[in-house]
């Protein structure tokens, strides 16, 4: 029987029980508005949590009441023996629900390890239909392979599968319509996210610019009398939509033309040890040094530290903008 203690709420009274878990800055790809192709300084190896560190903080978050992990990036399946860390979280902690977010790229490869490890669901992030487009975007994806990878993942029974686009004005909005159809046929989850001002975020620009997802939503709802729909997994903030009749679902994730920040149920641990209580500020709490020395009074203190100062939320449609970039804090 594990000890538990007082469950981890912020200074505004919201319940903590997702964490985001980076478990590498390094990625595959170099989407425009995520990383640049030069300039970014990576975590020393010396720094990054072994799987036995990360293992160990989950087990101080669950006593607070963390119940769900999401193990995301940069891209986590850069991470060696990736499956092998979801299998030790699996079998030592008690998380409810294990998923992944990824660009698919390395998927093909790992969906049966992962789907064996105990993975429940996984978000894939695949902006584009169009292969010229996706290579444009991503630099250097491949959409066959991310495509085989979503299929291989299907049949290893990792479900429910969700495709995450960012969708983005002048560059891939013309193939929202293609994508809500796609959710017709197949079992898929289609989530369109908007672009927010974090990192290369802020200064995309050449490449499509931020779209009001609001307004698009509505247009959807609309043209195909979209109906709600509820998603058997999930700990996010998206809102769910369907086709009458459809297999597949339709999520929009809106982080400033409809701001969730009330309902934020989560704290990011970076690869390096670090707990970012919202990805909007770059106030965290380093607990790297006590992660490595294995003192669980520290992590937990820092964890409950992490959420006092968890701010009510961003003011990202005040013009507010954030410079750390994505693929470390882990989005
Ligand atoms: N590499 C993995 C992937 O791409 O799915 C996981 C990490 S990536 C940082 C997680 C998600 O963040 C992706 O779906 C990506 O589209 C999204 N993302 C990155 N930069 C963003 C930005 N500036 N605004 C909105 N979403 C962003
Ligand atoms: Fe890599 Fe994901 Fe960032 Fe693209 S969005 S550069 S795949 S971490």
């Amino acid at each position: 029987m594990i000890k538990t203690s007082t469950p981890l709420s912020d200074s505004f009274g919201r319940r903590l029980n997702y964490l985001r878990i980076s478990v590498t800055d390094r990625c595959n790809l170099r989407c425009h508005y995520c990383m640049p192709v030069e300039g970014l300084r990576f975590h020393q190896k010396s720094e990054i949590l072994t799987f036995e560190e990360i293992v160990r903080t989950v087990q101080v978050a669950n006593r607070l009441g963390v119940d769900r992990a999401r193990i995301t990036g940069g891209e986590p399946l850069v991470r060696q023996d990736l499956p092998l860390l979801i299998r030790m979280l699996h079998q030592e902690t008690q998380l409810k629900e294990i998923s992944m977010t990824t660009n698919g790229m390395l998927l093909e490869r790992f969906a049966d390890e992962l789907a064996a490890a105990g993975l429940d669901w996984i978000n894939v992030s695949l902006d584009s239909l169009r292969e010229k487009r996706f290579h444009q975007i991503t630099r250097f994806g491949q959409l066959d392979t991310v495509l085989r990878g979503i299929e291989r993942a299907a049949q290893a029974g990792i479900r429910p599968i969700k495709l995450n686009t960012l969708i983005l004005k002048d560059f891939n909005d013309d193939e929202l319509d293609e994508l809500v159809r796609l959710t017709l046929e197949q079992e898929l989850i289609v989530r369109f996210l908007e672009l927010m001002p974090i990192g290369e975020g802020v200064r995309l620009g050449h490449l499509g610019s931020y779209l009001d997802l609001t307004q698009a939503r509505q247009q959807l709802i609309g043209r195909y009398g979209l109906v709600p729909a509820k998603v058997s997994r999930g700990n996010g903030p998206a809102k769910y939509w369907q086709i009458p009749g459809a297999k597949g679902m339709i999520g929009f994730i809106t982080p400033i033309s409809d701001k969730y920040c009330d309902s934020c149920n989560r704290v990011r641990l970076t690869s390096n040890g670090e707990i970012w209580p919202c990805l909007a500020y770059d106030t965290h709490v380093k607990l790297g040094t006590a992660i490595k020395a294995g003192d669980l009074g520290a992590i937990e203190a820092g964890l409950r530290q992490a959420a006092r100062i968890k701010p009510a939320g961003h003011h990202w449609e005040k013009g507010q903008v954030t410079q750390t970039a994505m693929s470390s804090l882990g989005g």
